[in-house]
């Protein structure tokens, strides 16, 4: 497999080979930045973790090297926070025991420039390596540029494979804004009751954002805890931790449907839901 950019790395936390690692693959996950797998994509990785023929995946497009530093990290150069959050991000592989990582080192602009097709490039390529059944990649209502950035870069690389190279399902997954705010009917969901230690193990690793001033480790699993909680406003609480995704299938089965439009659908039927209950109510 060629990737665009010789600094990229794979890692195969079992030490199998490049290719039966990645052909093993049934759930692929790929994120902006180092640690946002672990915080957007927990179901896949629990859903495989010790299953012989389940198997996750992961792929960062960005280099690490913009990342904010504070701490014992505070004085880092650029390359250096980039060597540590590579570090982190192969420990969570370990932990979580991926089939493989994938990272893919591109600067931010990168991804965000929707003229650059190399990122899209690669993602295709690795999907025809894996062939995974199910694709985890950001929401498109993410307020975080690279994120969104990222969700483009995947859809058009889904977009150029021939049909029976694609996935069965894409969906785009909560990081920079949650999607409480979707209609349930647009809601998937995904439990995450159990191991809660492990997706707790699984975002402590991430020690140079953390430490760096950021509870993205108790964020998240408050979050989960909050989904599971507020989801059913009648009735007591059928889990106990639920990240919710949005199913971006549609623009994959169906290449001509334009992404903004789609998206604003969800909004209005969210928009539709608020307004009627106000009717209804006033
Ligand atoms: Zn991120």
């Amino acid at each position: 497999m060629k990737l665009h950019l010789s600094t990229a790395e794979i890692f195969v936390p079992d030490g199998l080979p490049i290719e039966p690692a990645l052909r093993r693959t049934t759930h692929l996950a790929v994120s902006a930045h180092q640690d946002d797998i672990e915080i957007m994509a927990a179901a896949p990785i629990l859903e495989c973790f010790q299953q012989e023929d389940l198997w996750f995946g992961g792929v960062v497009l960005t280099d690490g090297r913009g990342s904010p530093r504070d701490g014992i990290y505070k004085d880092y150069t650029d390359e250096a926070m980039r060597q540590v959050r590579f570090k982190e991000q192969r420990k969570a592989a370990s932990i979580g025991e991926y089939a493989a990582l994938l990272m893919l080192d591109y600067p931010s602009k990168a991804i965000k420039d929707g003229s650059n097709p190399q990122p899209s490039e690669d993602i295709a390529e690795i999907i025809k390596a894996a062939h995974p059944n199910f694709v985890y990649t950001h929401n498109l209502a993410d307020k975080h540029d690279t994120h969104v950035g990222t969700a483009f870069k995947v859809i058009s690389a889904i977009r150029s494979l021939p049909e029976e190279e694609r996935p069965q399902k894409l969906f785009g997954c909560e990081v920079w804004r949650d999607l409480d705010w979707m209609v349930d009917g647009d809601k998937i969901t995904f439990d995450l009751s159990e191991q809660q230690n492990l997706q707790t193990a699984l975002l402590e690793v991430f020690d140079s954002q953390i430490s760096g001033g950021k509870r993205y480790d108790l964020a998240t699993m408050g979050r989960r805890r909050a989904n599971a909680t507020y989801f059913e406003s009648h009735g007591v609480d059928m889990t106990t931790g639920l990240s919710f995704a949005m199913d971006l299938t549609p623009l994959i089965i169906s290449p001509e449907i334009e992404i903004i439009s789609f998206l604003q659908e969800h909004i209005q039927r969210f928009g539709h839901d608020v307004a009627d209950r106000l009717t209804r109510l006033g």
